[in-house]
């Protein structure tokens, strides 16, 4: 038999008869924790940011395999290269998504579902790519689903040049996009769950198979810091939305010891909740 080798940007973990994938795409130093809440010389002294506040976050996505249903939560960036709208100058791509369902053997026809945990730039931009000339879906054969509230109201819809509307707005014109209200159950055993606060519309996403658990958060906690201190909030998120969504998630997730994921701790992201005296702490897993 052929010897199959997973790429470094590649990750599997079997949760029941599921299997999630986490794939990179990619990595970056980041700001985000100038903003936060909390004191700086508090959070300093539990997060090991550099001299410039900075710490790097991870980018990354995640691929369900349960049943019939081929699953990618959140969608990444737009490809690689000079044509790509997303460039922070110091961030180091990876071969990106398609090249990681690629090396599931998972063409971008076959995905079944695309779940959408919220509409900003790094988790949309690889919704769309240019084929014969127009924009068009990038996985022409899924549903996408996403926050009505990331959708209605969004001013970035009436920007031609945004990243929602050129990657969201194909997928919507096509008829592929579903708006969710409320916990929806989108494949047998894999549901979103609403989960406000990174934005009004955010969600997460729990699959759940044979008594075990896997919890897709998305951006419900960037860091770690954000899992032990629950008010930690950076700029320009919802802050009572946000310990309210990180509550729900707790009380879910710690009980039945959840396999969880996040966008944007370090690649492959997963972890697990542990109690301390004093609330919860996340474990690497
Ligand atoms: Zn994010």
């Amino acid at each position: 038999m052929a010897a199959s080798t997973t790429p470094e940007f590649v990750a599997s973990r079997a949760v029941g008869e599921a299997t999630v994938t986490a794939i990179s795409d990619g990595s970056g130093r980041s700001t985000i924790l100038r903003s936060l809440s909390a004191p700086r010389e508090i959070w300093r002294r539990e997060v090991d940011a550099d001299e410039h506040d900075e710490v790097v976050l991870g980018y990354n996505v995640a691929h369900v395999r349960l049943g019939a249903a081929s699953i990618l939560i959140d969608l990444g960036f737009d490809d690689p290269g000079p044509g790509s709208q997303w460039g922070p100058p110091r961030h180091r791509r990876s071969p990106g998504v398609p090249a990681g369902l690629a090396a599931l053997g998972v063409r971008p026809e076959a995905i079944t579902h695309v779940l959408i945990t919220h509409a900003h730039g790094d988790h949309i931009a690889g919704g769309a790519i240019e084929r014969d000339g127009r924009r068009a879906p990038r996985y022409p054969n899924a549903r996408h689903f996403l926050g009505r509230a990331d959708w209605e109201g969004n001013p970035a819809r009436a920007q031609p040049d945004s990243l929602l509307a050129r990657h969201m707005g194909p997928v919507a014109d096509a008829g592929l996009l579903e708006l969710v209200d409320a916990e929806r159950e989108v494949a047998p055993g894999v549901a979103m769950l609403p989960a406000p606060g990174e934005s009004p519309g955010h969600c997460i996403v729990r699959v759940a198979s044979a008594g075990a658990a896997f919890y897709f958060l998305g951006d419900l906690f960037h860091h770690p810091c954000e899992v032990a201190h629950l008010d930690w909030v950076s700029d320009g998120r919802d802050a009572a939305a946000m310990r309210a969504s990180r509550e729900a998630l707790i009380a879910a997730a710690l009980p039945s010891d959840a396999l969880l994921m996040t966008t944007h701790m370090p690649f492959p992201a997963f972890g697990r909740l542990r109690a301390t005296p004093d609330g919860v702490r996340w474990v690497e897993a």
